[in-house]
């Protein structure tokens, strides 16, 4: 596919456009995931549930004062009697019985005014308490109502961004020629559709990319089309199979003209882990096969194929398996370009299963 420089020029602004509408999506899927109200509202609540103690503290309090008070009227009205009596009375043993009752009643009276008193006092504390909760609810609602505005105009305004932004996309797409404007539509259904490459990393899929990719793009002519190996790799898993078995035929093609040859094989040497992994792996191949077969799921296939793609990706990237040009080769990089055959036999046999092609070069 090949593109114009004004073509070019678009597709560097869609990728930058691409970059901005990821932080806006992601900004809005956050915003619409919280509940602003929540934290605000746990604390009004807490407020409210103290008021309402507070409030029946208080009625309590209240009962307990017209108590006393009531005792306090009674040993009063008594006091009185016993003065009237004392005043009327002149029986001497009768008089000495009433002047020691009086005694028990002043006491008991001094007792009950204390009480009253401190009763009352606590009273005057619960009612401050009371004043502050109320007036700390209210400025909780008030709160409240103005965190969930504030939520929901920014949820609105982002929106709005939104909108914006995918306007802008749509008309940079329409200045494209067709073909490149359909596969940007359909790379943009599993994820950004368009990056730009920046020292040595995707603006897309924020992956470095290695040596051999960050080659391969370079040798793409300035006009044409191509694809970050990582980001296709993320977002469409068949690509991501088909690229593995590619990667093995690229090395089995590189594979004679640095004298690599298949003339001997210890598997003692595959020790790294990702040899080990990649090994283990591939021997699972007749069973995940069985397994399919008999439960009906060649789903299973599929995602065992993920699996020792991800495998062989990281033994690619972690084990040199052709050596470096003019470096003498070892027992270890004809052992590894066995492995890499295996690896390229299984992922064939697996894409052939499933009825999907297996590519030689991609
Ligand atoms: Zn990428």
């Amino acid at each position: 596919m090949k593109l114009t420089e004004a073509d070019r020029g678009q597709l560097i602004e869609l990728a930058k456009l691409e970059m901005e509408l990821r932080k806006v999506i992601n900004h809005f899927k956050k915003l619409s995931e919280t509940d602003p109200a929540e934290i605000a509202n746990k604390e009004f609540l807490e407020v409210s549930e103290r008021l309402s103690a507070s409030r029946a503290e208080q009625e309590d309090m209240e009962l307990e004062n017209k108590r006393v008070n009531e005792d306090l009227e009674l040993v009063e009205a008594r006091i009185l009697r016993d003065q009237k009596l004392i005043q009327e009375s002149s029986n001497s043993s009768e008089l000495s019985g009433l002047q020691h009752e009086m005694e028990t009643l002043s006491k008991r009276k001094g007792e009950l005014e204390t009480e009253l008193l401190e009763k009352m006092e606590q009273q005057e504390s619960v009612a401050a308490v009371i004043g502050q909760l109320t007036a700390q609810k209210q400025s909780l609602r008030e709160n409240l109502e103005h965190v969930e505005k504030l939520h929901t105009q920014e949820l609105t305004s982002t929106k709005a961004e939104l909108a914006e932004l995918e306007k802008t996309r749509e008309q940079f797409l329409s200045t494209l020629p067709e073909s490149v404007s359909e596969e940007y539509q359909r790379k943009a259904k599993r994820g950004v559709p368009v990056g730009i490459l920046e020292s040595g990393a995707c603006s897309a899929c924020h992956l470095n990319l290695n040596a051999t990719d960050l080659a391969s793009i370079r040798a793409t002519a300035i006009d044409d089309l191509t694809n970050c190996p990582e980001c296709r790799t993320n977002d469409n898993p068949v690509f991501y199979v088909q690229y593995a078995h590619a990667r093995t035929k690229q090395v089995d093609r590189n594979a004679p003209t640095l004298d690599v040859d298949r003339s001997e094989f210890d598997p003692a040497l595959l020790s790294e882990p990702s040899e080990s992994e990649l090994l283990a792996k591939l021997a699972e191949f007749p069973r995940v096969v069985t397994q399919a077969a008999e439960f009906r799921e060649p789903h299973r296939v599929a995602r065992y194929l993920e699996e020792v793609a991800g495998s062989y990706h990281r033994f690619y990237d972690s084990c040199r398996i052709l050596p470096l040009p003019a470096r003498e080769v070892e027992t270890v990089h004809r052992t590894r370009l066995w492995l890499n055959d295996a690896a390229g036999v299984v992922l064939a046999n697996g894409l052939g299963l499933l009825g999907v092609s297996a590519p030689e070069r991609m």
